[in-house]
């Protein structure tokens, strides 16, 4: 019963309707920024808690700092604020009135902020403001904190998740002695982001540094991992920073060495937002709906009775709550949906939709043979299995499908990787396949605006796994040392 569009029909019609349909998010009155509804949002709080745990486990903290920044603060670091300078929300009064002629309410203009006031597109400044008072001596780092907030960035192009004018995140700031742990920090944060995104959303990455284009703004090196989606386009899943002294010479956060000398803190920033549940649908989610991996899905389990008489449902329940229980032991989600007023086929329809993974069918017929029937929203398989010893059955197949999906994917992701040596073969793999491009660059970045220009692709990143070879430039025939990852991109 396919209800949405399909994606070889219109990929991105498909994954609207899939966000809308699935219950996920919707778009709001207020431009560029939606809804995130209770579904949606249990997949999201299920990201925050394991990415919680990950950064607690290696040592951070949260913490949480205003949501406005005074606009003296975001201009003290050059580069950063020209980086977000096009995309601030700015809010200058503070207080509406009732307007002379009676039609509602008006800004009072008397009511203006002596300094403007920008809604955080992100954190470093009103950190680094802060971080100025914490910081003395050696004795008081590293610092490692963690925010959970929300940010706003003025986007003229957005889309449900990929990319909203608010948006949901977690950013992390630390401050540190040196720079060798600053830049340990940041690749640690990386590597956290990959294992999570690889190991619990099923999503394989490619993990590499941007190219100064695409750095942020005020950083010396943002290390990012990208993924790639099942229409050939990538997706930037989530960035680490090496910021250097940037920020610490903007707000003059200086500590006192061992040896008594004052120096300049480095700093580190990283993060990764809603976007990820982008990524999560179009990574593996079908014509029927979505396929989520098990780690990451709210309801793990769905169990349906099909039955005519009470009698019947009154039998049925007693196994599957028995089932339930079992599983819940084992820190399995389980829905019995025994509703009356909606009908097997429809709850079928719904579960596909919302892609949970494993779906439990109980009908008369399987009391009478002591088996229900098993079917897996991955693959569509279905088969029949005992009662007996189901839940070591089920809690097996989550872990294989958790697998497959992963391997499914990073299969994928191998295969639209192209190697080219040519321009011309460059625009004929974006054209005709999509997917990264792997070719040698130069370096410029007059290079990288040229072909960005002609064909959309960008750099999306220099694997650190990139080998040394002599090559030429596809674009400017000057010699190149390494391969880098373009690809048209979210
Ligand atoms: P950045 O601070 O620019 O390095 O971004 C941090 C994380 O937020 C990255 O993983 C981005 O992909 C993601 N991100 C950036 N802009 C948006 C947006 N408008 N909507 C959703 N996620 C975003």
């Amino acid at each position: 019963m396919a209800t949405i569009t399909s994606r070889k029909e219109d990929y991105s019609k498909w994954y609207n309707e899939l966000v809308i349909k699935a219950d996920m998010a919707e778009n709001s009155g207020v431009r560029g920024c939606m809804v995130i509804k209770p579904y949606g949002f249990a997949i999201w709080e299920k990201m925050q808690r394991q990415l919680d745990q990950m950064f607690k486990d290696t040592g951070h903290e949260n913490a949480y700092f205003p949501l406005f920044i005074p606009k003296s603060y975001l201009s003290k670091e050059a580069d950063h604020v020209e980086g977000f300078a096009k995309e601030c929300a700015v809010v200058t009064h503070y207080r509406l009135k009732n307007s002379e002629n009676g039609n509602g309410v008006i800004v009072d203009p008397e009511a203006k902020l002596e300094e403007e006031l920008i809604v955080r597109p992100t954190s470093e400044t009103i950190i680094w403001n802060t971080y100025k008072n914490w910081v003395k001596s050696y004795r008081d780092l590293p610092i490692l904190i963690n925010q959970w907030a929300n940010v706003v960035r003025w986007e003229m192009r957005t889309r449900l998740f990929l990319r909203t004018s608010e948006f949901l995140w977690q950013e992390g700031h630390t401050a540190h002695a040196n720079e060798k742990e600053a830049i340990e920090e940041a690749e640690r944060m990386l590597e956290v982001y990959a294992d999570f995104v690889e190991n619990f959303m099923g999503v394989p990455v490619i993990k590499g540094v941007k190219s100064p284009s695409e750095r942020f703004a005020g950083a010396i090196e943002t290390y990012c991992i990208e993924a790639m989606m099942q229409d050939g386009k990538a997706l930037q899943a989530g960035t680490s920073h090496f910021l250097g002294q940037n920020f610490a010479k903007a707000f003059d956060v200086k500590y006192q060495s061992k040896e008594g000398k004052q120096e300049f803190v480095w700093a580190t920033s990283w993060g990764v937002s809603t976007r990820l549940i982008g990524a999560l649908i179009m990574s593996h989610s079908d014509d029927n709906g979505l396929v989520l991996p098990p780690n990451i899905a709210p309801i793990q389990v769905v169990i349906i009775p099909i039955h005519r008489t009470d009698e019947q449902l009154d039998a049925i329940s007693k196994i599957a709550k028995d089932l339930k229980i079992e599983l819940n032991k084992l820190g399995i989600s389980v829905k019995f949906d025994n509703r009356t007023e909606y009908k097997p086929g429809w709850k079928f329809n719904e579960y596909e939709l919302k892609g949970v993974p494993v779906r439990v069918t109980i009908g008369p017929k399987d009391l009478e043979n002591n088996q229900v029937e098993i079917a897996r929203r991955d693959t569509l398989e279905k088969s029949l299995v005992n009662i007996e010893g189901l839940s070591v059955y089920i809690t097996e197949l989550l872990q294989e499908i958790q697998n497959s999906i992963f391997k499914k994917a990073k299969e994928r992701m191998n295969s639209l990787i192209t190697p080219v040596d040519t321009y011309e073969d460059f625009k004929k793999v974006l054209d005709e396949k999509g997917g990264f491009v792997s070719a040698h660059w130069d370096g410029s970045i007059e290079v990288e605006e040229k072909i960005k220009a002609e064909t959309k692709a960008t750099i999306r990143c220099i694997p650190f796994d990139a080998v040394e070879e002599n090559g030429v430039c596809i674009y400017s025939g000057n010699p190149s040392k390494k391969r880098v990852l373009f690809a048209r991109a979210y």
